[in-house]
């Protein structure tokens, strides 16, 4: 498989990429389906994202102006949800791992029906694949209350992982732990968005404090070789989306794009879409791009897709 998928990048062969067992660690479930596969659905044309976003802001309110009014209310939540599990069968993702906010769930009638709503789509485009839902919390929610919530959403076994996300900086990492140590009684593996727009110091405390096993994001880390090491030492994963990071201005370009420097560094990273519905790039072509701009070798690109099918703990 190696020789296959290194040949198609160097001859830019999208349909022998997408045919190669991938991974896509960080995706949000209902940001997660193409927007070519959803048109068809909606019978419209949608609007392409701009080359650049005005930060996460300017790109919540892109998504809410430009798509949601499409594909609203529970019925385009369930129909994005399809969209996400048919986009991880066109790209042979082999270990997908989503994440899904309480209200969503809540959204269609709570975890009995939601897990039989997704069971439903992973049966019928991925049956063959690991599948690992996340559960996710915004940084700005009602910590108390979610933490006294989280059982009825975990207990069942479901969800294998936690994440918070919605922006960085907004509370001292601490202020999660109520979050973080009910995760830890029930074994999901801890993750949380840092390093997106946050520096490689605010990494490693949310590491420690938190006890994180993985980060999603973490590209600023490379700003610091002890932080690099620290995280390399740990062996904690960084789940890099670098279309996301480019457009949102987190990173210069694809290919001064920090994940070389993390790579070279030891640091283990995957290659993951975050949200593909609006940053219009699927996992095949953010391999693609990479080694288009010459950021990583075909041979590097590989081993990081072979890295992201195992889980590294
Ligand atoms: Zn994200």
């Amino acid at each position: 498989m190696n020789d296959v998928f290194c040949k198609a990048l160097i001859n830019g062969d999208v349909q022998e990429l997408l045919k190669v067992p991938k991974s896509d660690i960080h995706s949000h479930s209902t940001k997660a389906c193409r927007r070519a596969w959803l048109e068809e659905r909606i019978n419209r044309k949608l609007a392409g994202p701009p080359e650049r976003f005005d930060g996460l802001m300017g790109m919540q309110e892109w998504f809410t102006s430009e798509i949601k009014p499409f594909c609203s209310g529970s019925e385009g939540i369930v129909l994005r949800w399809e969209g996400a599990f048919a986009e991880a069968q066109r790209n042979n993702i082999k270990r997908l791992a989503m994440n899904f906010g309480a209200a969503e769930i809540d959204l269609v009638g709570g975890m009995d029906n939601f897990r039989k709503l997704i069971d439903t789509f992973y049966q019928k485009y991925i049956p063959d694949s690991v599948f690992e839902p996340e559960i996710t919390y915004v940084s700005m929610c009602d910590i108390d209350l979610e933490a006294g919530r989280m059982d009825g959403y975990i207990s069942s076994g479901f969800f294998k992982s936690i994440d918070v996300c919605g922006g960085e900086g907004i509370r001292p990492f601490e202020a999660f732990l109520p979050l973080y140590r009910k995760a830890g009684e029930y074994r999901l593996v801890k993750r949380m968005h840092v390093g997106e727009s946050g520096t490689a110091d605010d990494v490693r405390r949310a590491v420690e404090v938190l006890e994180l096993d993985e980060v999603h994001h973490g590209i600023h880390a490379a700003e610091s070789d002890e932080v690099m090491r620290f995280l390399a030492d740990n062996r904690i994963q960084l789940n890099v989306c670098p279309s996301s990071n480019v457009m949102l201005g987190y990173a210069k370009d694809y290919k001064d794009h920090p994940i070389k420097k993390l790579y070279e560094n030891g640091v283990r990273v995957t290659i993951n879409t975050d949200d593909l519905l609006i940053f219009d790039s699927s996992v095949e072509n953010e391999y693609l791009k990479l080694y288009q701009s010459g950021t990583l070798s075909a041979e590097q690109l590989n081993e990081i897709r072979e890295n992201g099918l195992i889980n590294y703990k």
